[in-house]
């Protein structure tokens, strides 16, 4: 039997056949169709606010749909978040754009608001225009700073793209996640906290903003039968089967955030007396994180048992991992790695049969992004430094997270 525990699976309700039952049956095998009508309409429903939701094929896609949306072209600066995963940036490249990106602060992990105001003032003051929109990211589901982001927004008057896409759940001041921006991002690729497979969407802020998104997302044709375009479109919309899972998935949403914050707060209840290793927390009242991956830091000044070998294989486990970054030599990365406690106990872990992942690596700090302005204040690569995601996810049970907890227990000497 394999009992290894991983770091995240998604899981079925039971009740996605159903609705893709339907589809078979009423022919909508289509990208189109009542299940994502209907999905949409779910999805409307758990964000409220009044948002119109467009699905589409992934996350990614929504971001790009997005910068179009906020008009965002060719040699324009975008703001964005340096601590997130490559998806939030890429995007901006893909309509030429120029991404600068923007440390974190320390308690919610994400976009600093006084370094984005400097940063923003800065760029005005070397380009003479200012930046095209801001992309800010709810790191691991943490809610970003909306009451201080909002407001360095409105002082420059420059419109917010929101990746929500791992906060599904999320809110602040009880207001949901994706909801904050003029658009905002919804993923619902095979590790988030809801699946359709693969799969995303583009929470827009009225009809007509919704409707030119639909209009990129199809091509881009206008209503001729033999079809005439006037501008570039995508092929970017969801599918009526990959809809019908989001349908069902729908139906335990809510149970499965419920998991996710209990599995947070398990961890951090039993690791608390455990010198070395700390829980990520809702920095006040006005948060309240989905936690979709359990992320804990470890202190630097910690003992791991293993830490003699981890360093070596944390070279070679990350230029293998690369996946044929050739040519550039294999030292690359050394400057920016997880810290030697963090990966021996990444190893220990993953020996005991537990996989754990260190966080995402600051968007600054990656090659393909290197020649892009950054303000750094240190942050996001502490965090990298130092921080670890746990299992978490539907199918880690109380009797998983108690092995994950005596695992560390055993390794932090
Ligand atoms: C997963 C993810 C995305 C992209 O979503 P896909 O559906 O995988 O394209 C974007 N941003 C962040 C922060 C993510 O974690």
């Amino acid at each position: 039997m394999d009992n290894r525990i991983l770091l995240r699976m998604c899981r079925m309700s039971g009740h996605e056949m159903r609705f893709i039952s339907e589809a078979f049956e009423g022919e909508w095998v289509v990208p189109l169709g009542p299940n994502v009508t209907g999905f949409e309409k779910d999805l409307e429903a758990f964000l409220g606010e009044d948002r119109h939701v467009v699905a589409l094929s992934s996350g990614t896609a929504a971001l790009h749909l997005g910068l179009i949306g906020l008009g965002v072209k060719e040699g324009d600066e975008v703001m964005v978040q340096s601590m997130t995963f490559s998806a939030s940036v890429n995007p901006v490249r893909y309509v030429g754009a120029v991404p600068v990106m923007v440390d974190s602060e320390p308690d919610s992990w994400n976009i600093d608001p006084v370094l984005l105001d400097s940063a923003i003032s800065d760029r005005v003051r070397i380009t003479g225009k200012k930046p095209k929109a801001i992309v800010v990211v709810c790191l691991y589901g943490m809610p970003v700073d909306y009451d201080r982001i909002l407001k360095v927004a409105e002082k420059w008057d420059i419109p917010i793209l929101e990746d929500a896409a791992e906060a599904f759940g999320s809110s602040f001041n009880g207001r949901k996640c994706g909801t904050f921006g003029r658009y905002g991002v919804l993923s619902f690729n095979g590790n988030k906290m809801i699946t359709t497979s693969g799969g995303g969407a583009l929470v827009c802020p009225d009809e007509e903003a919704a409707r030119k998104t639909m209009y990129y997302a199809t091509q881009a044709r206008l209503g001729y039968a033999y079809y005439q375009h006037e501008e570039i479109g995508y092929n970017y919309r969801m599918s009526n089967i990959s809809a019908g899972i989001g349908r069902g998935q729908m139906m335990v949403a809510e149970e499965y955030i419920a998991h996710h914050r209990h599995r947070q707060e398990y961890y951090r209840d039993h690791l608390r007396e455990v010198d070395g290793i700390s829980l990520h927390e809702n920095p006040d009242y006005r948060f309240d994180s989905n936690f979709w991956l359990c992320t804990a830091l470890i202190d630097p000044a910690m003992k791991v048992k293993n830490q003699e070998n981890a360093y070596s294989s944390a070279v070679t486990s990350t230029v293998g991992g690369a996946g044929g970054v050739t040519g550039q030599g294999s030292s690359i990365h050394t400057d920016c790695e997880p810290n030697s406690n963090v990966e021996a106990l990444r190893l220990g872990l993953a020996s005991a049969g537990i996989e754990t992942r260190p966080l995402w690596k600051p968007m600054h700090r990656q090659p393909v992004f290197s020649k892009y302005p950054a303000y750094v204040n240190g942050t996001a690569e502490s965090l990298f430094h130092r921080g670890l995601c746990l299992p978490s996810g539907p199918y880690v049970t109380d009797k998983d997270a108690d092995r994950v907890i005596d695992s560390i227990k055993n390794l932090l000497v």
